[in-house]
């Protein structure tokens, strides 16, 4: 290593957090100087393929010339201005565009900068809209086992409140229902059963809930489970009889991920409230959106104080505004329906012989979402670089192995992902 490179590197260890970890990270990270396509090239001069899409986000690869001359364009207009009073082209195109892409009746967006913010957000709405109808006492949520709905107070209350951080909080996070995990399994036959106990909690307690807000079709960071989308189908109608809004938290499985464009649209359904960021704007800057429908809108509206009581400093922002309306059009323009299929058909044809390895619980594959699940959590020591000598950028977490790639990726380069993954996995997965 250059000294250029160890100096930034000390530089990092005593002066930046990552994202869970301690103050000083026990494996130092690796720096990063550039990306293109789905190349990540490392300051020390290796290159890695970026099997991760940088948390989901980068669908089109990095440096795309259509999203960066949207950015560009922008910039030499403005990048931003405040969205109090004043309004902006980008801005308004992008919400005319996510109304239009979203299932159903959503016609107004909330934009902000982050997916756990356009969480609170969709609370929010929730409880205004249960306040604004004189039913102040529907002030819970409603939610099922392994969600992950992002960091913050709001949304830590609703993820799962074993593998979440409810423990550490106790006292200080509200306190809401949860439902069973939702099943069966994508592709395995329905099963009334899996509904069970989320109709008996509506039976019981529908009448201090204000909305149901779940993860369509796919869990992500709270485990990676894909389930049966009647499940959805189920709720939708559980939430209308139960007069308890809907909210779909598709901030992971928006944008096509799952092989169609939103996760609802597996059960043809549309919520009350929905969530969408990460792949918002192609992976290029922080924005999230809540979108929700005229009738809470308009019950917001009808009653004190009138107004949704929320507005971030860079909301609106023109800037990631523009390139996410950018990355919406490239990514209609495009077959992704069918990348995301043949990535599906590669994925699972590479993985399925994981299946047999020792200390394999699982493997599954839904849209451009590959999983090996493991008996034993990993060894990031040891998987981690690993992963880096095959030259695949992966970053396992508990007992799951995955791969999120971008929708642009080449079969060689799928092939060298699940080649990576395959071999840590024959090398680290048993431990002795
Ligand atoms: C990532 C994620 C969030 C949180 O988004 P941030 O941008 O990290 O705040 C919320 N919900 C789901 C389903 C996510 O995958």
């Amino acid at each position: 290593m250059t000294s250029r490179i160890s100096d930034l590197l000390a530089c990092d260890h005593r002066h930046v957090w990552h994202p869970y970890a301690a103050p000083s990270l026990a494996e130092p990270p690796l720096l990063v100087e550039s990306a293109y396509g789905v190349r990540l090239q490392l300051a020390d001069g290796r290159i890695l393929i970026d099997g991760m899409s940088s948390w989901w986000a980068a669908i089109h690869g990095y440096g795309h010339p259509a999203l960066n001359a949207a950015i560009g364009l922008q910039v030499s207009r403005m990048s931003h201005v405040m969205f109090g009073g004043l309004t902006n082209l980008p801005a308004i195109d992008l919400c005319t565009k996510l109304v239009e892409i979203t299932p159903g009746a959503l016609s107004r967006v909330f934009l902000c900068d982050s997916g756990s913010v356009s969480v609170e957000v969709a609370i929010k709405l929730a409880l205004q809209y249960a306040q604004a109808r004189g039913m102040a006492e529907r002030n819970r949520l409603l939610t099922v086992r392994g969600g992950y709905h992002g960091d913050t107070f709001g949304a830590m209350a609703v993820c799962d409140p074993v593998n979440g951080m409810h423990t550490l909080f106790q006292g200080v996070l509200p306190r809401h229902f949860f439902a069973d995990v939702p099943g069966p399994e994508f592709g395995a036959p329905w099963n009334n059963d899996s509904i069970q106990s989320l109709e008996i909690l509506l039976l019981r307690h529908a009448h201090e809930i204000a909305a149901l807000i779940l993860e369509p079709v796919v869990q992500g960071a709270g485990g990676m489970r894909f389930y049966h989308p009647e499940y959805l189908r189920r709720v939708r109608a559980l939430c209308s009889a139960h007069d308890v809004l809907l909210i779909v938290d598709e901030i992971a499985t928006g944008f096509g991920r799952t092989g169609e464009l939103f996760g609802c649209d597996h059960a043809a359904i549309a919520p009350d409230i929905m969530c969408v960021g990460k792949a918002l704007t192609g992976g290029m800057l922080s924005l999230a959106a809540t979108l929700c429908t005229d009738q809470v809108a308009d019950g917001i509206a009808k009653a004190s104080p009138g107004v949704l009581m929320h507005g971030p400093t860079f909301m609106g922002n023109p800037l990631a505004c523009s390139v996410a309306l950018a990355s919406i059009e490239l990514l209609l323009s495009s077959p992704f329906r069918e990348n995301v299929k043949r990535i599906e058909r590669q994925l699972s044809a590479e993985l399925e012989p994981c299946r047999m390895l020792p200390g394999v619980a699982d493997v599954r594959v839904l849209g451009a979402i590959g999983v090996i699940e493991l008996e034993d959590p990993v060894d990031m020591r040891l998987l981690q670089p690993a992963l880096v000598d095959e030259g695949v950028w992966l970053r396992p977490f508990g007992r799951l192995l995955y791969t999120m790639p971008p929708f642009i990726t080449e079969p060689d380069d799928i092939t060298r992902i699940t080649g990576a993954m395959r071999h840590v996995v024959e090398r680290y997965a048993v431990r002795d």
